[in-house]
């Protein structure tokens, strides 16, 4: 088993995680709340592991080149350009590592300058990194919790180290 731990300080960010070989299918919302009475989809990865997003993930949002193109921003949801005839898709990171909710969330600290981000049941993280390391408060993570949108938390791949749990 890996932990994951805060590439600058080093303070342990999740429980013991085991790598899946890829990112599993997203399961739909069914509509239902989740066991932590809210809704969103189940985590697209079980407890105690963690998969590699290949596609790029999470803030910076930018407009499509094409303006006929419909993809998504965020894993099954499109979002239009507020400011142009298309739709917006990430720019950010490629390779963030994508872990169970439950299994990190307590471990990390809430992003204040993420709190002006407009939710519906929970964020997104339109505006970036809304998760901090508690030990140094560097950015490390974007929780994608809302009804909308898949229920996993990404970590930068620069943010964080992977190491084994001597434990
Ligand atoms: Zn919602
Ligand atoms: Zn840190």
């Amino acid at each position: 088993m890996n932990l994951l731990v805060c590439a600058a300080c080093g303070r342990r960010l999740s429980e013991p995680l085991r790598l899946l070989p890829a990112l599993p299918e997203r399961p739909e919302y069914d509509g239902r709340k989740g066991p932590d009475g809210r809704r969103h989809a189940p985590s697209t990865v079980p407890r105690g592991t963690y998969a590699i997003d290949p596609e790029p993930s999470g803030a910076p949002y930018v407009p499509h080149p094409d303006p006929e193109w419909l993809g998504a921003a965020i894993p099954g949801l499109s979002i239009a350009d507020p400011d142009g005839p298309g739709s917006l898709m990430s720019a950010g990171p490629c390779d963030t590592l994508v872990v169970h909710p439950e299994d990190t969330d307590k471990l990390l600290e809430p992003n204040p300058a993420s709190f002006t981000e407009a939710v519906c049941c929970g964020p997104l993280g339109m505006e970036g990194p809304n998760r901090l390391c508690p030990g140094c408060g560097a950015e490390v993570a974007t929780l994608l919790a809302d009804c909308v949108g898949p229920y996993e938390i990404h970590f930068l791949p620069d943010a964080v180290r992977v190491v084994p749990d001597t434990a």
